[in-house]
């Protein structure tokens, strides 16, 4: 059935085939997904071993290149779709959007005007419209799709530096004499994509001023106040400041009530980062991390982390679309349309030009769940990650080192025998390491204070109570075989 010839595209008939044994294994796949290790276990340059070193001369039958997935592909996954993936953010994709996701590949547009996908363009305008009116934004906030936070992030900076018009940046870079010393601000927990930003942006690391937390990791309002004003004092011209909400480490809230004020007063841009933890607003009893918000510039939330959404997708919502539009906006000649005045032309509000059907996977997922099915899968996550942290708080040889405000829990273990805060983190460090290699759960650290710090995170779509319980059972057994063995 193989094209032999080599020219041309697999026949109708040699796709349908292998789609649907495709589709067979991919639900296979899932349906099998808790047989497999969290973790593979392998080392670097396993899988390129397994792979030619020159490209293929002659085609191949698509037989023969899905065969290569047992092969070649499974033995290297880390399982992102496991329910005892539990580390860093949880990412996972539920069936409605893989669907959408294999429509978009099939439709294959380019979003990038109006004209150039009218169905994609009008479908993006609608998703942002209805998961604004979910986590209730105000309408005034507008939106774009791009990939991910980060660069949702990036292109909200720039906004933010186009939006002191006298700075002249489109028109003269930041290669200008004139130009004062910008400064960006942000929690010492923030995400390092707003040092990325900074990079990418011209403002250069020691343009980022970093400012102090409370003892539950959130942006103290008095030090940022302080900071501005010790700044403005010596040459710096403050324009942006980022508040986090479910900051990267232990998802802690910045009080964005509080910080609005203070950059209102300024006239500085306000970006809100909520890319993990935004999804949650649409809870009713938690709609208050969103407190303060409505006075932000711009805010930004990732549907493909806890929203079940395949990576990647990434929503970006701005009171002020016209300045980014004027940081972004190029249109060449053979890209004018009639339409232009009437429609978001989307390549007009940031670096890319060609854009995926990424609204095509969204939709299908929120109409899937609906609100009340999102809500539901919610509940039940904050509930797991609180019943969790009530087990780390019973247990004499375990501690808790932040609130959890949702359902990531930041912890360690605390055996009596060892003594000093060095012993503590290296007992720490071996006993994810352990835990980790069981292929059962996969846990991530961070550091907090210096503490060598293990997060236990509940925000997949497939976790449920029993997975929760599992891991709990993994942990402490880990633990008493690591300290049975330690002698230091
Ligand atoms: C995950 C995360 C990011 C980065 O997201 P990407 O989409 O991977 O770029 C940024 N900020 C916060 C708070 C995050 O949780």
């Amino acid at each position: 059935m193989h094209n032999k010839n080599n020219i041309g595209d697999a026949s109708i008939e040699e796709f349908q085939k292998y789609g649907h044994e495709l589709i067979d294994w991919v639900a296979g796949y899932l349906k099998n997904i808790e047989n497999y290790p969290v973790l593979p276990n392998i080392k670097p340059g396993d899988i390129k071993k397994r792979l030619p070193e020159n490209p293929p001369e002659k085609g191949e039958p698509l037989s023969e290149i899905l065969a290569d997935i047992d092969k070649i592909v499974m033995p290297g996954m880390t399982h992102w779709q496991h329910p005892s993936f539990m580390a860093y953010f949880n990412s996972t994709a539920s069936g409605a959007g893989i669907l959408g996701e294999i429509l978009s590949a099939a439709f294959n547009t380019n979003g990038m005007l109006w004209k150039s996908a009218p169905a994609s363009n009008e479908i993006e305008e609608v998703t942002i419209n209805w998961f604004r009116q979910l986590i209730g934004l105000p309408n005034y906030f507008w939106g774009i799709i791009y990939d991910t936070a980060s660069v949702s992030s990036m292109h909200a900076i720039a906004a933010a530096r186009e939006y002191n018009q006298n700075l002249q940046i489109r028109q003269k870079g930041m290669i200008n004499k004139e130009l004062p010393k910008l400064r960006l601000y942000a929690s010492e927990q923030a995400h390092s994509s707003i040092d990325k930003a900074a990079l990418t942006l011209g403002i250069g690391l020691e343009g980022i001023r970093k400012i102090p937390v409370d003892n539950e990791f959130k942006m103290i309002p008095e030090e940022l106040e302080k900071a501005i004003r010790e700044d403005k004092q010596n040459g710096w011209l403050p324009f942006c400041v980022t508040a986090t909400i479910g900051t990267t480490s232990t998802t802690s809230i910045d009080p964005v009530e509080l910080i609005a004020p203070i950059c209102r007063k300024e006239n500085i841009w306000l970006h809100v980062d909520a890319a993990h933890a935004g999804v949650i607003a649409m809870v009713p009893e938690m709609k208050f991390i969103l407190k303060g918000v409505e006075q932000a510039d711009s805010f930004v939330v990732n549907p493909h982390k806890w929203m079940f959404v395949p990576i990647d997708l990434s929503l970006l919502y701005t009171k002020h679309p016209k300045i980014l539009k004027s940081a972004f906006s190029l249109v060449p000649e053979y890209l004018k349309t009639a339409e232009d005045d009437l429609v978001n032309n989307y390549m007009d509000y940031g670096i890319q030009l060609g854009r995926r059907f990424r609204s095509l996977k969204f939709w299908f997922v929120m109409r899937y769940f609906g609100k009340e099915g999102l809500i539901a899968v919610y509940r039940e996550h904050l509930r797991l990650g609180k019943l969790f942290a009530s087990w780390i708080d019973n247990d004499p040889n375990f501690e808790r080192l932040a609130p959890v405000p949702f359902s990531t829990v930041c912890f360690r273990a605390v055996p009596t025998k060892l003594k000093t805060e060095e012993e503590l983190n290296k007992f720490n460090e071996r006993l994810i390491n352990e835990i980790n290699s069981t292929g059962k759960l996969f846990l991530s650290h961070t550091k907090l204070n210096g503490v060598f710090t293990i997060r236990l995170v509940v925000s997949g779509l497939r976790t449920t109570e029993k997975h929760v319980y599992a891991a709990w059972d993994v942990i402490r057994k880990t633990f008493d075989s690591l300290l049975k063995s330690y002698r230091n």
